[in-house]
């Protein structure tokens, strides 16, 4: 199967920092920037923010971003092809207040209301052919979140809809008893597909491998996969019983079976990252799965590095929007009904 696509995703800041930092984007956009540039020569950054006083609250209702304008209009009813805006969002990081990270340079960013006030203009421009996936690690960082043991933060992830979640290496760090407390409050499945009990090949029983989604008629598989760094990325003795396996060949195993029963997109929220480099290239762990995945699979969400992805790799689209609530990705897959696959 040959997979074009329009080119049709972007990352979008421009809302999230109206009540923050400036009447613009472009200070935020510099801090990104500079950031990555930072990190594209060391160990990507894990900052996850201090605690900093709120500065207002985003309004409601206000004007759609100017990125979001330049993405594609839905199509009308009755066209033989459809459009799906998958909302990807990652690393929370328990960020309900907007917080100040090191790169920030002493600004406050993102926070639960600026992540609803990217999120409610994307859901009002595609209605009802909306999904919103959340690449992970949404609930260690803060003390509002910390203190409950991430349970403010999976309120805020039910209040946007979230749909589905990859679980991030950070989901463990309060161990499985209090992970699955987080899995039982959410509204929304935790995903993924490449945790099996050591030796064995069986799952743990909360670690669910996928979800079916249904948009505008169509099905879609959203399979979730965590990062095999975890083991030494979160507290070591919490994960011990547990292996993280290969993401691209649990993915190319997944498909097919998947596609089998049906499903007309299938696409991976993956709590794995990478940076892209100045000349076009991107490296990392994700960048790396989607080189090896030789199934057909239509989009990444990706997140763990905390950078700005909206790259393919592999004739496969990948996104990953920063962190804390500082932006959000929008991915439209045009999806032919005729020709039963996406294009453009
Ligand atoms: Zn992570």
């Amino acid at each position: 199967m040959s997979r074009g696509y329009e080119r049709s995703w972007r990352i979008v800041p421009e809302a999230a920092v109206a009540g923050y930092v400036a009447a613009d984007s472009e200070r935020l956009t510099e801090l990104l920037e500079r950031e990555a540039a930072r990190i594209q020569g060391e160990a990507p950054a894990q900052n996850i923010g201090r605690e900093a006083p709120a500065q207002g609250v985003a309004e409601s209702g206000r004007d759609a971003p100017p990125g979001l304008l330049s993405l594609p209009p839905p199509l009308p009813a009755g066209s033989d092809s459809v459009r799906i805006a998958f909302i990807g969002t990652n690393d929370f990081h328990g960020a309900l207040e907007p917080t100040t990270p090191v790169w920030a340079d002493g600004d406050t960013i993102g926070g639960a209301a600026t992540m609803a006030a990217y999120v409610r203009p994307v859901e009002a421009r595609y209605p009802g052919a909306t999904i919103h996936l959340d690449g992970g690690d949404q609930m260690q960082g803060t003390v509002i979140s910390n203190l409950s043991g991430g349970r403010a933060s999976i309120d805020v992830m039910n209040a946007l809809g979230v749909d589905a979640a990859a679980i991030g290496n950070h989901e463990f760090d309060w161990s499985i008893d209090t992970l699955e407390v987080r899995m039982a409050q959410a509204e929304y499945p935790f995903l993924s597909a490449n945790i099996f009990v050591k030796g064995t090949g069986e799952r743990p029983e909360w670690a669910v491998p996928y979800a079916w989604l249904e948009r505008a008629g169509l099905r879609i598989a959203v399979i979730g996969a965590t990062t095999t760094s975890t083991p030494y990325t979160t507290m070591p003795a919490n994960v011990e019983p547990y292996e993280f396996r290969d993401i691209a060949q649990t993915v190319n195993a997944l498909v097919p079976g998947l596609k089998a029963e049906g499903a007309d997109l299938v696409v991976l929220v993956v709590h794995a990252g990478g940076i892209e480099e100045g000349h076009g290239g991107v490296r990392g762990e994700i960048a790396d799965a989607a080189r090896r995945i030789t199934e057909p699979l239509d989009l990444i969400v990706s997140g763990h590095t905390h950078t700005r992805l909206q790259t393919v790799v592999n004739g496969i689209p990948i996104v990953q929007a920063a962190s804390s609530g500082a932006a959000v990705a929008v991915a439209v897959l045009t999806y032919d009904r005729a020709a039963r696959r996406t294009g453009g």
